[in-house]
């Protein structure tokens, strides 16, 4: 496989930055570069909102019949290139290739679902009070949009928004990741050669608070998403907040699983070793406070430790790899001082804590218990291999615990009993809980945070309305 240097995607042409600056694109698994990135200056992203601005009108205008077929084509494009993208998202991401076919086809699918609610952003009659008088809601797309996404899922971060705009009509200017470029460049790519208008679709990297100070305050764009770390998430929304513009923000996590007496406890175990070794852990969505009720607690935390620690961990495009190298060097130190400071506060490692190696960013699958709650681990998101188990007497207890953060993302929970179902539903604060299995991020789903971990959200019908404009017309005939 070669690995492909990323260009800009500007005004319906794939060009160098003006400047002819670029970055540098590096395989995690090996530490070696491997490509180049242009990086866009505010030359090049003028030529970008010029485009979004110009070609507005236009797109909003057709009909959605005509995008939806577009979107449809550029479904089908991706999945036939889902091998090749597959290995170029490895090489600069370093997820197994199994899990970046996983992630592509996934995107595929978005692109669909949304292409079909690109046909149904109805209006409403609204009965009136006085004969011959109509009301209507008219929905219209926001404008154009500034995106910006992150290295952990280079594409799916960048499908769900990029499906929204274009479903609804709008132009978008997406600032996708320095860090794995080339892969979202080949989502991007299949939009194009599908049809979509040059203009319509525009693709930068560079610098992300330059990208994001200089486009977020521009009079061009109207609406802007992020996905990201909720630190930079509160600073963009001050920003869009400044300057009115509508935000969607997909901030961090930090998951509770809360495990009962009475759960299956084996199905507890495979349900969320699946979810914790995805991504090497490295999901906004990733299962990270286990708290797990004393009559269970000895037989989950030996049996998840024991599965965990057994996962191959390796490069890969290697064949059998189950978990691979962390995307970015910074996540190594990020998640030792973690583990340093829950050990220098009490809590016990179970199995893993190191690096492995001394060549690439391999990190141990690793499970702390007994984790004081004033640790770094308990507060922040370790973004990593890290599952931090604790103990407790009553479901009070668990509840307590599971709310105590301010983020609120997703939740997992495992129970047999009706009675403690009903109470996770109401009572556990994250935007997402599923209990008993795994059902969370089809596009047909609502996928978003509240509290600390963001506002709106990326999945089901209500991603599509955070890219329209409600307008109401009253006319009397
Ligand atoms: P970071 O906070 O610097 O960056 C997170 C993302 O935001 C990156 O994609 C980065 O390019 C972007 N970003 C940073 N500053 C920006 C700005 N001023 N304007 C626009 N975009 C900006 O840290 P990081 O080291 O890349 O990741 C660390 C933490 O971020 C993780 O521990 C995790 O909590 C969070 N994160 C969350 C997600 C998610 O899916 N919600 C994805 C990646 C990272």
């Amino acid at each position: 496989m070669s690995y492909p240097d990323t260009l800009l995607l500007i005004d319906g042409e794939w060009v160098p930055a003006a400047s002819g600056k670029t970055l540098g694109v590096v395989n995690p698994a090996t530490g070696e570069e491997i490509g180049r990135c242009a990086h866009a200056s505010t030359e090049d992203l003028d030529r970008a909102l010029a485009a979004v601005d110009r070609t507005f009108p236009e797109w909003k205008r057709t009909a959605a019949f005509e995008r939806s077929k577009i979107m449809r084509r550029a479904a089908n494009l991706l999945r036939d290139r889902v091998d090749t993208v597959a290995q170029i998202m490895t090489a600069e991401q370093g997820k197994p290739l199994a899990e970046a076919k996983v992630e592509i086809l996934g995107a595929c699918d978005t692109i669909d679902w949304f292409a079909e609610e690109a046909r149904r952003a109805y209006g409403q009659v609204i009965p009136a009070r006085k004969p011959g008088v109509t009301q209507l809601t008219i929905k219209e797309a926001v404008g154009p949009v500034a995106a910006f996404t992150p290295w952990n899922f280079p594409i799916n971060q960048v499908v769900r928004k990029v499906s929204a705009a274009l479903a609804t009509g709008c132009t978008i200017i997406v600032k996708a990741p320095e860090e794995t470029p080339a892969s979202p460049a080949e989502l991007i790519r299949a939009f194009v050669d599908a049809g979509v208008p040059a203009g319509v679709l525009n693709l930068v990297y560079g610098d992300p608070a330059e990208i994001s100070g200089y486009l977020i305050p521009h009079p061009v764009i109207k609406k802007v998403s992020f996905t990201g770390s909720t630190p930079v998430g509160k600073m963009l929304m001050g920003l869009a907040g400044q300057h009115m513009k509508r935000a969607t923000m997909e901030l961090g996590g930090h998951a509770p699983v809360l495990i009962f007496d009475d759960a299956d406890v084996e199905a507890a175990i495979q349900g969320m070793l699946g979810a914790k070794q995805r991504n090497a852990g490295q999901v906004c969505v990733s299962p990270t406070r286990f708290l797990v009720q004393d009559g269970v607690a000895d037989a989950f935390t030996d049996g998840f430790a024991e599965a965990y620690a057994a996962l191959k961990v390796g490069d890969g495009m290697a064949e059998g790899t189950q978990m691979g190298p962390l995307a970015n060097d910074r996540r190594i130190p990020a998640i030792t001082a973690m583990i340093d400071d829950a050990v220098a506060k009490g809590a016990k490692v179970k199995t893993g804590g190191h690096r492995i190696g001394n060549a690439g960013n391999f990190f141990e699958p690793t499970v702390i218990t007994d984790v004081p709650t004033d640790t770094l681990m308990m507060n922040d998101e370790p973004f990593g291999p890290l599952a931090i188990v604790n103990r407790y007497k009553t479901e009070d207890e668990i509840f307590a615990e599971a709310n105590r953060l301010p983020f609120g993302l997703a939740s997992y929970a495992w129970t047999s009993s009706s009675r403690r179902a009903q109470r996770l539903q109401d009572e556990v604060r994250a935007g997402m809980l599923t209990i008993n299995h795994l059902g969370l991020s089809m596009p047909e789903v609502p996928f978003g945070g509240i509290g600390d971990s963001g506002m709106g959200t990326e999945g089901g019908s209500e991603a599509i309305e955070s890219y329209l404009e409600t307008r109401f017309v009253t006319r009397l005939s």
